[in-house]
């Protein structure tokens, strides 16, 4: 069953290429059912967040009504980048299986191992500068949520 899901996800990301997408693929599945696809179409769609497993998480979520996909895994064709990473954390998924490497996405120019590093550092040690503005004002959202009673936790 696992190298049945896989080889979907490996087959959507084959297609992808042909469609004009990036090599990339994902499914997720619940109950050992596909419940979900995504292909990555940053460039299709001017959309840089469209990676494969970002799209499928969205699918997924729709189909089901929830942002919570505990009990459900994700099948991707390549190690997840660390935006899609911290996606599937933030879904809840039980597992990740993948094919390809980061290091074989990396030798054909999708490397993301700088942002690995980049993760690493404090903030003002980061190449991309950010700084910290009106945390005494943006506090006010953090404390009106703390103390709404009918709050959805995730
Ligand atoms: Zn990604």
């Amino acid at each position: 069953m696992k190298e049945e899901f896989m080889r979907r996800a490996i087959a959507l990301s084959v297609d992808n290429v042909k469609n004009g997408g990036g090599p990339f693929g994902a499914v997720i599945v619940k109950d050992n059912e596909i419940i979900a696809t995504g292909v990555n179409r940053v460039t299709a769609s001017c959309d840089p967040t469209a990676h494969a497993e970002v799209s499928a998480i969205r699918n997924a979520s729709a189909k089901l009504g929830t942002f919570n996909l505990s009990g459900c895994e994700i099948y991707t064709s390549c190690e997840p980048c660390p935006m899609c990473l911290g996606a599937i954390y933030w879904a809840r998924l039980d597992k990740i299986y993948y094919a390809n490497t980061k290091e074989d996405a990396k030798d054909i120019a999708f490397d993301d191992s700088f942002i690995y590093e980049e993760i690493a550092l404090k903030p003002s040690d980061r190449k991309l500068p950010s700084e910290s503005l009106l945390r005494n004002e943006a506090i006010k959202a953090f404390q009106a949520w703390a103390s709404k009673d009918d709050k959805v936790s995730y």
